[in-house]
């Protein structure tokens, strides 16, 4: 209560107790004693009945609900009552606007990607969110006031939880999921308490390692030609006057076929890099499709010298919204794999069409085919069903992965069916919203 609600308090019980015996005494003065006492009794009994109904009222409100509004008391109790409404009434507007931010705090750890576990004395949960309860297969209804190292028994856990102040993160594969990595930190929170965050890091472990498997791969890939570079160097500055003008001829021809796989090699390598790098849509135009698959086809017709009957299968031409120089590259790397991968007398179709539904660039052949286990594999960078065979014909292992990169920049699609002895058809789906029909 204010200082000058007290004040008013203090000078409103005041004034009546000494105006009822500035009353009395007079009444004693001029009436006698009785009629003093008498009216002092009626006084207080007056004020005893007006206490005994404001306590009423007081003690009915204090049952209802907070919140209730206060009722109007008598006299002073009037003010006593309106000075605990608000006093209730701005405590209770505090808790809801605390209740609202805490509901707001629980709803956001809730719905974060990283798993919570908060932890009270002795590590028992107090409180944890879904991806929580997913990273450790726990249970929120049933695991709450339970030790956490209970319910997760891997060993380098509980060291982990036991060890207090631990340097470095955690990560650890669950029991359940050993497919599954989980980078998991202990902070220290006041009192004792403690808050235990986990988050999913699969995929970026996945990553790390397809980093390392590529640059193990770059470097094996580089490393088999140069040693037959330096190897025929070697032999030659070893023994020039040994060999005849024709074996040096042979072996620098050998040497210069080497270089020319690593010039290869390293131009895939920097188209790759372009393709992941470069955002896709720029220099992206209409593209004459007909006279593109012409290209194609007059190119692989040189590449094959001869060697196989190639077809032209046009139905429909139009425009196709791209970049040329990527479709282009998409279009003659599925077209060379034809002729590489089919053995001399083959056949080879490359075709277009263009429908309501998009358009379709397409290579058929009937070479050596591929095995069904391999083809989800073959757009991976260095992935080969045969490495020889793949080297032999020029292959660097790289080329699906590009056409993959370039067809989705195209929000295309790469379909390949096969079969080992029968032949391949490797077919890119355009979407109906990249095509403009001639
Ligand atoms: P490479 O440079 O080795 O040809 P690619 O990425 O172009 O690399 O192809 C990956 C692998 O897919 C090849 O090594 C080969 O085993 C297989 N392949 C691709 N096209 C064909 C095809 N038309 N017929 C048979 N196998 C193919």
């Amino acid at each position: 209560m204010s200082r000058l609600s007290l004040r008013f308090v203090t000078l409103g019980v005041a004034t009546p107790v000494v105006a009822l015996f500035g009353l009395a005494a007079l009444a004693g003065l001029y009436r006698g004693a009785d009629a003093a006492l008498a009216l002092i009794f009626v006084g207080f009994l007056g004020a005893s009945i007006m206490l005994a109904r404001n306590l009423r009222l007081l003690v009915a409100w204090a049952r209802q609900p907070v919140g209730t509004p206060a009722p109007q008391g008598e006299g002073l109790w009037g003010q006593v009552f309106a000075e605990l409404g608000g006093r209730i009434q701005r405590e209770c507007e505090v808790k809801e606007r605390l209740s609202a931010e805490l509901g707001r705090f629980q709803q956001a750890a809730m719905a974060m990607p990283d798993g919570v576990i908060y932890l009270g004395e002795d590590d028992l949960i107090e409180w944890m969110n879904p991806m929580a309860e997913q990273h450790f297969d726990l249970d929120r209804r049933n695991d709450l006031r339970a030790p956490l190292q209970n319910l997760v028994r891997q060993p380098e856990f509980v060291a982990y939880l036991r060890s207090r102040h631990p340097a470095e993160p955690l990560v650890m594969h669950p029991a359940r999921r050993r497919d599954r990595s989980l980078q998991i930190e202990v902070v220290p929170l006041a009192a004792g308490r403690r808050m235990v965050l986990s988050r999913d890091v699969s995929q970026l472990e996945r990553l790390e390692n397809m980093r390392r498997d590529f640059v193990a791969n770059v470097s094996h890939e580089l490393r088999t030609p140069l040693t037959v570079v330096g190897g025929f160097l070697e032999t030659l500055i070893d023994g020039l006057d040994d060999f005849s003008r024709e074996d040096v001829v042979h072996f620098l021809t050998l040497a210069s076929e080497q270089s020319t796989r690593m010039q290869r090699l390293i131009e895939e390598l920097l188209t790759l890099s372009a393709l992941e790098t470069g955002a896709p849509g720029v220099g992206e135009a209409p593209v004459d499709v007909s006279e593109l698959v012409d290209e194609v086809f007059r190119e692989t017709e040189l590449l094959s010298a001869g060697r196989h009957e190639i077809r032209l299968a046009l139905d429909g031409g139009g425009e196709l919204l791209g970049s040329r120089k990527e479709l282009h590259s998409a279009f003659s790397n599925l077209a060379s794999n034809a002729v590489r991968y089919t053995p001399a007398g083959g056949h080879i179709e490359i075709g277009w069409r263009a429908g309501a539904g998009g358009g379709e660039y397409w290579v058929r052949d009937d070479g050596i085919g591929i095995d069904l286990v391999h083809i989800p594999r073959l757009t991976e960078r260095f992935y080969r069903v045969d490495r020889s065979r793949s080297r032999e014909t020029g292959g660097t292992g790289l080329g699906l992965a590009i056409v993959k990169h370039i067809v989705t920049r195209h929000q295309g699609e790469l379909k390949i069916e096969s079969q080992p002895g029968a032949g391949s058809r490797f077919a890119i789906l355009f979407p109906a919203s990249r095509l403009k029909s001639g």
